[in-house]
C-alpha cells in the first residue's frame, strides 16, 4: 500500500519505519521539512533524535503537510489537538475516499499531569475527523497502548487486544489486515462498530495512563478476558 505517516513524533517515526519494512511505500509528514529535519534534540524513550531517525530511514521521504500525495492510507500520528488542522494542511481532495488510520489521543496537557482529555463523553477525536473529512473513511485503531507494542504486539506476552472503531466495513477490513501483516492475530482484534465507539477506546486514556504510573513502565497492554 501506498501510506503516509501524518506526524515526524516518536509515534509517527515508530510507525514508518514499521510499515516501510513491511515492504509499504512511505512518506511522512510534518509542518517543516527544513526545521524538523534539523532536531537533534534526543527523545527520551528511544535515545533517538529524528535526524537519527531520517539517517537510519534513508528512503522514507520527508514532506511538508501540503506536499503529501495522494495515498491509499493516511496515518495520522498528529498531536490529537491539532490534527485537524494538519489533515486540513494536506487537502480533503487527497483523502477522498481514502482511509485515516486515526491513532491520536486528544489529549490536553495545557493544565500538566495527567492531561485531561479535551473531547470525551458524547463525542471523540476520531468523530471529529470522520466529520471534518465525510468522503475519508477514518478508523479508530492502536490509541490504546504505546507505540512500540502497537507495532510489535509480542512485546507483551500473551494476547492481548486491539480495538478498532468505523463506519466503512472495507476500510476496517484493510486496517485488519494490516494489524495482521504488523503481528496481531485475528482473535487479537475487536471490532467495535461505528465511529462513535472510538469514544470509550479514546477515554481508556485515563486509566492508560495511571496505570502507567503504577506498572512504573508503558510496556503493558489491555486484554479483554472472555468466558
Ligand atoms: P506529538 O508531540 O503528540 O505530535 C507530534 C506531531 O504533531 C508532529 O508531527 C507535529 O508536527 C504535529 N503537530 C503538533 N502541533 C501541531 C500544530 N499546531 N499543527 C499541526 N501539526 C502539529 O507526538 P507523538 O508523541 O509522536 O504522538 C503522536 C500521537 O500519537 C498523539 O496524538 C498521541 O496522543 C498518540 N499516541 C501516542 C502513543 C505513544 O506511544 N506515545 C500511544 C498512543 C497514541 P511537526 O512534525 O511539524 O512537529
Amino acid at each position: 500500500m501506498k501510506i503516509a505517516v501524518i506526524g515526524s513524533g516518536m509515534v509517527g517515526q515508530t510507525i514508518a519505519s514499521k510499515l516501510h519494512a513491511l515492504g509499504h511505500e512511505l512518506s511522512m509528514g510534518t509542518r517543516d521539512v527544513i526545521e524538523t529535519g534539523k532536531r537533534t534534540n534526543k527523545n527520551q524513550m528511544t535515545g533517538q533524535s529524528f535526524v537519527d531517525w531520517k539517517t537510519a530511514n534513508p528512503e522514507i521521504e520527508l514532506m511538508n503537510f501540503k506536499d503529501i500525495q495522494i495515498n491509499d492510507l493516511y496515518v495520522n500520528a498528529t498531536n490529537g489537538g491539532a490534527s485537524i488542522e494538519a489533515l486540513n494542511s494536506i487537502g480533503k481532495e487527497k483523502m477522498k475516499g481514502k482511509i485515516i488510520l486515526d491513532i491520536a489521543n486528544p489529549l490536553d496537557f495545557s493544565k500538566g499531569m495527567p492531561p485531561s482529555l479535551s473531547v470525551c463523553n458524547t463525542d471523540s477525536l476520531a468523530e471529529q475527523i470522520q466529520n471534518a473529512f465525510p468522503e475519508s473513511h477514518v478508523v479508530k485503531s492502536l490509541n490504546t497502548m504505546n507505540c512500540f507494542i502497537m507495532m510489535n504486539p509480542s512485546i507483551v506476552p500473551g494476547e492481548h487486544n486491539v480495538f478498532m472503531s468505523g463506519n466503512n466495513d472495507e476500510a476496517k477490513k484493510h486496517v485488519s489486515n494490516l494489524l495482521k501483516e504488523i503481528g496481531w492475530i485475528d482473535s487479537m482484534i475487536i471490532d467495535l462498530g461505528d465511529i462513535t465507539t472510538a469514544r470509550g477506546t479514546e477515554m481508556l486514556l485515563p486509566i492508560w495512563l495511571r496505570l502507567w504510573g503504577v506498572i512504573g513502565n508503558p510496556n503493558f497492554n489491555f486484554h479483554i478476558a472472555k468466558k
